[in-house]
């Protein structure tokens, strides 16, 4: 992120006051959580929410369970939330929390003691108006209602807004759950565009098959783009005679193990080799770090759009570059969900709730403009899809915090 960020600064000419108060985050909490679990022992939880910026509203952005997340995750995580909120236009800051833990391997009664924990101890950084929290890996809508359930209890009143990616019937939205793969697949129809692919004589891998991967796999199938490889953490599959998408997803539902684990539909690969299988289109909806400095080299797509957030480091990017790889950014490709997430704020406030086709439309638009205005960014500074996604927001972050004002 810093790294991207400095790179962007830079070739902006970005003031370098301005540079040092955008990097840091705005407030950072850490916090220890003790958990009865199912067996009557007590385990302590470490906890996070870092707010990076608020210049341009309040904070939003997922929450994350997992056995990697740690401080310095969630501050990179917080940042590219300000910058991607920014690039497509949504009048939020960034934020990100995370819990170190494990939820496969939690019982519901473990998990929604946790999420209450969480949500009492952050019940002064989260608020409608605030900081607004969302899914992110290991969350879903369940998590989402706990949280506002009990910031409700705690305030005394039902807050839908506080958070979103809520279920339909606690003031969720139409179209949330498919908004990150119904951007991704946006983002992936504007660039092949841009090259002159035709998406017919396309295929396209797909690393990551959780609620981003899967959907993107779908909707990029339904544009008539031929899937030639899934993955998930049960390893990679290739066909490369397509993959049928919503198949494999249904196998995913049956499962036991809610994995790809025995699916048949091809053949059995490593995620490493997935990642550089012959394709046009890849789609990294994994988790960070996936695209290094030792795999980029091998990597045969021309086009790649990026699902998770923060899929290829710093080191890979300079590597696609000379190959003529385009890369559509994470703050830009994922950036559907958090647009979405606005949606569900805006209806939770009206009180009054969208058509899915209006909720579709209206992201499909913001995507769309919020890609132009990258596009033109890129070729006006001569420079990368990335770097010109950083010019965009920081080119707005830094115009408010200027405007604002300061001590
Ligand atoms: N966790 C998602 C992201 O990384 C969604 C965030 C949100 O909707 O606030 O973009």
């Amino acid at each position: 992120m810093m790294q991207r960020f400095d790179e962007a600064a830079r070739l902006m000419g970005l003031e370098e006051s301005v540079m040092n108060v955008l990097k840091v985050p705005a407030k950072a909490v850490a916090v220890n959580l003790p958990i009865t679990m199912d067996d009557g022992s007590i385990r302590v939880f470490e906890g996070f929410r870092v707010v990076h910026s608020t210049l341009l509203g309040p904070s939003k952005g997922g929450v994350r369970y997992s056995m990697d997340v740690n401080e310095d995750e969630v501050r990179a995580l917080a940042a590219w939330m300000t910058w991607k909120c920014a690039v497509v236009n949504i009048p939020y800051g960034g934020a990100k929390g995370g819990i170190k833990c494990d939820p496969r391997n939690m019982s519901q009664g473990e998990l929604e003691r946790l999420t209450r924990a969480y949500t009492l101890s952050m019940s002064e950084i989260f608020g409608p108006d605030t900081d607004i929290p969302a899914p992110d890996m290991g969350t879903g809508q369940q998590e989402m209602a706990w949280i506002v359930d009990e910031y409700s209890k705690i305030k005394n009143q039902n807050t839908w807004a506080v958070v979103t990616g809520k279920p339909l019937i606690l003031g969720g939205s139409l179209g949330r759950v498919e908004a990150t793969g119904r951007g991704v697949m946006v983002s992936c129809r504007s660039a092949m565009a841009k090259l002159g692919m035709n998406p017919t004589e396309s295929s396209c891998v797909v690393q990551g098959f959780g609620n981003v991967g899967s959907i993107s796999a779908k909707l990029i199938s339904m544009l008539g783009v031929k899937i030639v490889g899934i993955s998930d953490v049960s390893g990679g599959y290739h066909n490369p005679d397509g993959i049928n998408v919503e198949e494999a997803m249904a196998f995913v539902k049956n499962s036991a193990s809610r994995s790809l684990e025995g699916y048949t539909g091809g053949r059995k690969i490593s995620n490493a080799e997935l990642l550089t299988l012959p394709c046009d289109i890849l789609v990294p909806a994994a988790m960070e770090d996936q695209i290094t400095l030792e795999n980029a080299s091998d990597i045969k797509a021309r086009l790649i759009v990026e699902g998770a957030n923060g899929p290829t480091t710093a080191e890979a990017d300079p590597i696609l570059q000379e190959k003529g790889i385009m890369v559509v950014p994470d703050i830009l490709a994922n950036a559907g969900g958090v647009t979405v997430s606005y949606f569900e704020w805006v209806q939770n406030r009206l009180g009054y709730y969208w058509t899915e086709e209006r909720v579709n439309r209206r992201a499909d638009r913001v995507m769309k403009q919020a890609f132009d205005s990258v596009h033109g960014t890129a070729q006006k500074f001569n420079t990368t899809m990335r770097l010109a996604a950083y010019i965009v927001a920081l080119d707005k972050v830094a115009a408010t915090f200027n405007i604002r004002g300061k001590f």
